[in-house]
């Protein structure tokens, strides 16, 4: 079973998805942690993106992946605690926006999920990496409720940013995922929309464990 689950930045997925997951008892992929962990190895590395040989290189020697308690793994190191940051917003989208990239972590997540039940949460789970999923959602929230998300997620990081602040940097990395040329952030014509605008966590988590669940009980009747 696949269940995809995808909208704009700081739209509630990565809890969202985490809860669905737990309540059908299914592994929770976050694709985003992998962009931002590719990004994190690219700042690191001072790779010029521009360089595709140099790109295709760093893709060959860098291994993604997951551990304990979803860590993220960048070649084997857990680098959870380094991936959201603003700096590393500040530059994912440049770098999930390089075709050699996105080919890499297709291939990895369609290779997770492939061996087991998964929630995945992205931008282009529902359209790109599994279009066949039969469970299908797009999570969006007003900007202000999101900028006020993700400043509380910063906070907890030890970053100081204003509401304006967040506001435009969203606005901005909104903007450039859903334009870039391969695999932009729309919503697939067969994903569910759910505003979260005004819902807590756990009221979008039954929402969507009650769509699930109906839209099994429809394919058994
Ligand atoms: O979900 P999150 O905000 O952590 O994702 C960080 C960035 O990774 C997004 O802004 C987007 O550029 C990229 N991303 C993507 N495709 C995905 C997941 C994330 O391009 N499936």
């Amino acid at each position: 079973m696949i269940i995809a689950i995808d909208g704009p930045a700081a739209s509630g997925k990565s809890t969202t998805a985490q809860g669905v997951a737990q309540r059908l008892g299914i592994m929770y992929l976050n694709t985003g942690a992998m962009y931002r962990a590719m990004t994190l190895g690219i700042v690191e590395s001072g790779l010029d993106l521009e360089d595709i040989d140099a790109v295709q290189g760093f893709i060959a020697d860098t291994v993604i992946g997951f551990g304990e308690n979803n860590q993220i793994l960048l070649n084997g190191n857990n680098v959870s605690a380094k991936v959201h940051s603003s700096a590393i917003s500040d530059k994912v989208s440049a770098v999930s926006a390089v075709p050699d990239i996105r080919k890499a972590m297709v291939q990895v997540q369609r290779e997770i999920a492939s061996k087991n039940d998964c929630v995945l949460e992205g931008r282009d789970i529902g359209t790109v990496v599994f279009p066949e999923a039969k469970f299908k959602f797009f999570l969006v929230a007003d900007v202000a409720v999101r900028a006020a998300r993700r400043m509380k997620d910063l906070e907890a990081l030890g970053e100081s940013w204003s509401l304006d602040e967040l506001i435009k940097d969203i606005l901005r990395r909104d903007e450039l995922d859903s334009t870039r040329s391969h695999s932009p952030l729309v919503r697939a014509d067969d994903a569910i929309p759910i505003d979260t605008s005004h819902l807590t966590i756990d009221e979008t988590i039954e929402k969507i464990v009650n769509k699930i669940t109906k839209i099994k009980n429809e394919e058994t009747s």
